[in-house]
C-alpha cells in the first residue's frame, strides 16, 4: 500500500507487539529496516522473518534510555544504508500500578527514562542524520493516556502526555527542514505488554471501555503509523493521532 522503497527506517521496540507490527509492513513496503530492542534474540528474530520474505533488515540492540545507545543506533543505520529517513520511536513501558500517593520513586524514574527520555535520545540524533539525508519523517508511540487521565498509572500518563508537547515543539522546529514529526494514540492493543501484565478478565473489562466492543490490534495502529511516515501525509506535521476504536470520544 505504501512505497517505501530506498528508505531506511529505525523502530525501537521492534522485537515485539506494535514495534515488530510495524517493522514487518515498512519492510513488506519496501524499507531497509533497522530492527532495534532490548531484546538482542528479539532484534535477530524479527530480522530474520523480514529476510525470510524477502525484505531488507538488519538488528540492533539497544536499551532507548541510554543517549549513547540511541547515537549509536543511529550511526549503525547510516553506516549500513548510508542514510536515515524514517524513524518510529516505539519503545515503552506500563511500568508499576499504583495510586500517585503511593506511586515507587523508581518506578517513575524508570517510566520517565524509557517513555519520554528515549523518545528525546532518540530524536537527538534522528534528527540530525534525516537533515544530512536531506528530509524524512518520525513517528512517536504515544497513547490514547496521552490526552486523557488513567488511575494508578501516573507515571505512564505523565510520559504520554509530555511526549506529545516534545513532538509538536520538535516538528515545529523542523517543519521546514523536510521532517515531519507525529504522535500516534492507540487505545488498548492487544500485545504482550497487556497479555503479559493483565487476566482474560481484566482484558475483557478493558474491551468495554471502547465503544467497538474490542482492544485493537497491532497491525491497526502500524496502517496509521505506515500512513504518517509515507509520501501520502506529506502535509501532517505536529500532531497526534488516535487509533482507539472510539475510546476518547464519549
Ligand atoms: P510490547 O509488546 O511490550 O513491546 C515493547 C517492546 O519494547 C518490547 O520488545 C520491549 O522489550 C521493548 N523495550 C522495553 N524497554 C525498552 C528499552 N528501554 N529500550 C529498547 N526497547 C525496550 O509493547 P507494545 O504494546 O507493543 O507497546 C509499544 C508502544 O506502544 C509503547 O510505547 C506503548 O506505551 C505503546 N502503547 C501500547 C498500548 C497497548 O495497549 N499495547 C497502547 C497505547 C500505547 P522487552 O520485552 O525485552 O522489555
Amino acid at each position: 500500500m505504501f512505497d517505501f522503497n530506498d528508505k531506511t527506517a529505525i523502530v525501537t521496540g521492534a522485537g515485539s507487539g506494535i514495534g515488530e507490527a510495524i517493522a514487518l509492513e515498512l519492510a513488506a513496503s519496501g524499507a531497509f529496516v533497522i530492527v532495534s530492542d532490548l531484546d538482542k534474540d528479539a532484534c535477530a528474530q524479527v530480522t530474520a522473518s523480514i529476510l525470510d520474505k524477502g525484505g531488507k533488515a538488519a538488528p540492533f540492540a539497544a536499551d532507548v534510555s541510554d543517549a549513547n545507545a540511541m547515537e549509536a543506533l543511529v550511526g549503525f543505520a547510516e553506516a549500513e544504508t548510508g542514510a536515515l529517513h524514517l524513524a518510529v520511536n516505539n519503545a515503552g513501558i506500563g511500568g508499576a500500578q499504583a495510586p500517585t500517593g503511593d506511586y515507587p520513586i523508581d518506578a517513575w524514574q524508570q517510566v520517565i527514562n524509557v517513555n519520554l527520555n528515549g523518545v528525546f535520545y532518540g530524536l537527538r540524533y534522528q534528527i540530525p542524520a534525516m537533515e544530512r539525508a536531506g528530509g524524512g519523517a518520525i513517528v512517536n508511540m504515544a497513547s490514547i493516556l496521552g490526552s486523557v487521565g488513567f488511575a494508578n498509572s501516573s507515571a505512564y500518563v505523565a510520559s504520554k502526555h509530555a511526549l506529545l508537547g516534545l513532538t509538536k515543539t520538535a516538528a515545529m522546529e523542523y517543519a521546514q527542514k523536510g521532517i515531519r514529526i507525529n504522535a500516534v494514540g492507540p487505545a488498548f492493543i492487544q500485545t504482550p505488554l497487556l497479555t503479559n501484565n493483565l487476566s482474560q478478565d481484566m482484558l475483557d473489562g478493558l474491551a468495554g471501555l471502547h465503544p467497538m466492543g474490542r482492544i485493537g490490534t497491532s497491525v491497526e495502529v502500524s496502517a496509521l503509523t505506515c500512513f504518517l511516515l509515507s509520501e501520502r501525509a506529506s502535509f501532517i506535521t505536529g500532531s497526534y493521532h488516535l487509533v482507539d476504536g472510539g475510546y476518547t470520544a464519549p
